[in-house]
């Protein structure tokens, strides 16, 4: 697991969350811990590294 420190497409607050980076890519959602709007994630990891991160704003 890693931490990853990203703005929030909400509030754009920095934020951070942990990855799984043992799996290739993964999708999901999770709230923004500051302003609670939830976050569309795709992380992209290759090595225990995280190769890509998007967050979306979902509502959009
Ligand atoms: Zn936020």
């Amino acid at each position: 697991m890693e931490e990853y420190f990203f703005q929030c497409p909400y509030c754009w607050e920095e934020i951070s969350m942990l990855v799984d980076t043992s799996q290739y890519h993964q999708n999901y959602v999770e709230d923004c811990e500051i302003c609670c709007n939830p976050i569309q994630v795709s992380v992209w990891s290759e090595n225990q590294e995280i190769t890509q991160f998007q967050a979306e704003n979902l509502e959009q």
